[in-house]
């Protein structure tokens, strides 16, 4: 019975949301899958506009993470986005004045000092779930929006998942594909060798398919440790984002980059509190 009202979810979905919903943390890296804004935050003061020579180091950025971006209702529903709601999201976000950028252009800052718009915001979607491609992606380029894509390359070309010549149409136009390894295995169960394979052989695949490098890395369902990480910055990546709350900052290491999950129950006014939070 549960299984079949799963059948419609893919595998990926079920081990991520698995773990959301047990929760099984390891002493050292706890999943953080339900973790929530800090109670008692203050309001974020007035956004001002950094004279230029600041902007050379923007500190704190938000990475949003996103899964589905469909219209559903049922077990797991809080990794659905509703298309309407996504395009109110990204509304509000362009009248605060911000501009979306990428995981790869927030690290070449923290970096390579590469220049940032004064208010970036990074979109994220984990799995690679089709309607990335049908609902999200006309959002993003009717906002001239930007975003960085996590594929786990076993999805691609599978029903419900996104074929090579999308993810080859959206790279073309801006948008990041990072990787979300081979089989969107917990990366801290598995022998060396498979970790080496899921973390190194995903980035050529997605290289293959984008003709571009694929610079950042995606842990599945936020597992990691240290082991992990020093694969995923031996493999030749930049960075790495996990489902830790909060916003992104340089001060964090690189590969442990916090994200700011959206739910589809923040629908709006949820969405603008965690944004006014951070
Ligand atoms: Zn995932």
């Amino acid at each position: 019975m549960f299984w079949r009202t799963l059948s419609a979810i893919t595998i990926s979905t079920v081990l991520l949301t698995t773990l959301a919903f047990t929760g099984t943390p390891s002493k050292e890296e706890p999943p953080d899958l339900v973790s929530i804004p800090p109670v008692g935050a203050l309001e974020k003061e007035p956004a001002k506009q950094p004279p230029p020579e600041e902007n050379k180091k923007i500190t704190t950025i938000p990475i949003l993470m996103y899964h589905v971006i469909e219209d559903y209702s049922g077990p797991y529903e809080q990794l659905y986005t509703e298309p309407a709601v996504l395009r109110r999201q990204i509304a509000y976000l362009k009248e605060q004045g911000y501009t979306a950028v990428t995981v790869a252009e927030a690290l070449n800052h923290w970096q390579k000092g590469t220049p940032l718009p004064a208010k970036p915001v990074i979109f994220t979607f984990d799995d690679g779930y089709r309607s990335i491609y049908t609902e999200a992606f006309p959002i993003l380029k009717d906002y001239n929006f930007r975003a960085t894509l996590y594929l786990h390359t076993a999805k691609i070309n599978t029903p419900g998942g996104l074929t090579t010549e999308m993810i080859k149409e959206m790279s073309g136009y801006g948008l990041e594909i990072g990787s979300h390894s081979l089989t969107h295995p917990d990366l801290t169960k598995i022998s060396p060798a498979r970790l080496k394979k899921e973390i190194q052989l995903s980035k050529k695949e997605l290289e293959k398919i984008t003709g571009k490098k694929v610079t950042t890395f995606c842990y599945p369902a936020g597992r990691h440790n240290a082991r992990v990480r020093e694969e995923v910055r031996k493999a030749g990546y930049l960075g790495a984002v996990t489902t830790r709350y909060g916003a992104a900052t340089f001060q964090e290491n690189l590969y442990n980059l916090s994200r700011i999950r959206i739910n589809k129950s923040d629908a709006l006014q949820g969405f603008i509190n965690k944004m006014n939070r951070y």
